[in-house]
């Protein structure tokens, strides 16, 4: 397989699929640039070694071809910014101007085509259309971990027309790198902090990771189903009641396994789902009826506190409360603080898939960690096994 660390871009214009899925206001400017300054490495990689470079993405969910307020040409000048090079706009994506520009890009040079998903062959991962795309670059790199789980024209498709000249960029090289690091780690105690709203989402990912941590931390609005189960009141908590017995037999299942599944202790709750509701703390399996628990309380975050710091490496995948409101935050923030402290004593964190992201750029704490993915659903694919059609193409 090529690696983009001895590929010869010299003289080659590499078509790059990029996740540049980016936030725009109501002016249309850029408001966060995360995922172009994470495409960066690659794009100047390549450059650097003498390539030209050709970028393809997606932005939004068009439904019905051109949108003005979904097409690329907005984030050109951000896109130049962050970069340090100049941009040049190609364009509707399989346009006659962008093979006219493609076909005569020289070294050092990029452009950007508009949005793939102008064209619904795109989602349907039509092979016409790939082919067509195809025709930008002489090699093809995927660097779109985000998409990576969709069997799109430009996320999969594509890569059989370049059967020799296909790679991942650093950016899904990173995320693959990391997660293969704390599913197969051989360096103990591993702990999974695993929180966010609901338990049905996180089955797949909660038994497959019974087979290969010590310690597993159950958060977040799930942790109640797991009270429930256990015979406790969660009063007015998030339930599900399809699955208690799916907890009961997780918490068997960590038994069996003799994986230390930490359930939270006590609750902070609420009268109403707001910041500005009555709350009180109190034990997590006497919740009064009316009141919900929106957070954990101070026994289990120093629970929480006393594994993470002893841990040698951690995944954490979903918030422990609902820590969008600040009166219901102190029990994810505290839980980034102890993987942020063991960091800083030297375990590898990864920080991976959907909230806990948000959690952790919100509290200004991704630099303390080892790894913040990038890809939501994507990694959340990728912890529980699937293998992703995008890197599969590649690695065919
Ligand atoms: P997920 O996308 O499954 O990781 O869930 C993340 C969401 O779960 C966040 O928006 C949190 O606000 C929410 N959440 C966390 N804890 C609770 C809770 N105790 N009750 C309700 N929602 C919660």
């Amino acid at each position: 397989m090529a690696s983009i660390h001895s590929y010869n871009f010299a003289g080659k214009r590499a078509l790059i699929r990029v996740d540049f899925n980016v936030p725009l206001n109501e002016t249309l400017e850029v408001t966060d640039d995360t995922r172009i300054r994470a495409a960066a490495p690659t794009i100047k990689h390549i450059l650097e070694q003498g390539g030209s470079v050709v970028l393809m993405s997606h932005l939004g969910r068009p439904k019905n071809g051109y949108e003005q307020k979904f097409s690329l040409e907005n984030i050109v000048d951000h896109v130049s910014k962050v970069i340090g090079t100049a941009v040049k706009f190609g364009g509707d994506c399989i346009g006659e101007e962008a093979y006219a520009m493609s076909s005569t890009l020289q070294s050092g040079e990029v452009m950007i085509l508009d949005n793939v998903r102008f064209y619904p062959e795109e989602t349907a991962g039509d092979e016409a259309f790939a082919e067509k795309l195809s025709k930008h670059g002489d090699v093809y790199v995927n660097d779109a971990f985000g998409t990576a789980h969709r069997a799109h024209a430009s996320t999969t498709v594509v890569a059989k027309f370049f059967p020799n000249d296909k790679l991942f960029g650093y950016l899904i090289e990173g995320e693959i790198e990391s997660v293969d690091k704390v599913l197969n780690s051989t360096e103990k105690p591993v702990t999974a902090i695993v929180g966010g709203a609901k338990v049905s989402s996180k089955i797949v990912i909660i038994e497959r990771l019974l087979d290969r941590v010590d310690n597993l931390i159950i958060g977040g609005g799930m942790a109640y189903t797991f009270v429930k189960a256990n015979g406790g009141q969660v009063g007015n908590s998030l339930v599900e009641d399809d699955f208690l017995d799916m907890a009961k037999s997780i918490a068997e299942q960590a038994k069996a396994k003799g994986v230390n599944l930490l359930i939270p202790t006590d609750t902070i709750i609420a009268d109403a789902f707001a910041n500005d509701a009555n709350t009180q703390e109190v034990s997590i399996d006497a919740i009064p009826d009316g009141w919900m628990g929106l957070d954990v309380g101070q026994e289990t975050i120093a629970a929480c506190h006393e594994v993470i710091v002893t841990s040698k490496v951690i995944l954490w995948n979903g918030p422990m409360g609902v820590f969008e409101m600040e009166s219901f935050q102190k029990g994810t923030v505290s839980v980034a603080n102890s993987i942020v402290e063991a960091t800083s004593k030297g375990a590898f964190s990864l920080i991976g898939g959907g909230d806990s992201v948000a959690a952790i750029n919100k509290f200004n704490l991704a630099d303390k960690v080892s790894y913040v993915s990038t890809g939501g659903g994507a990694m959340l694919e990728y912890l529980e096994g699937k293998e992703l059609p995008g890197i599969k193409a590649i690695r065919d």
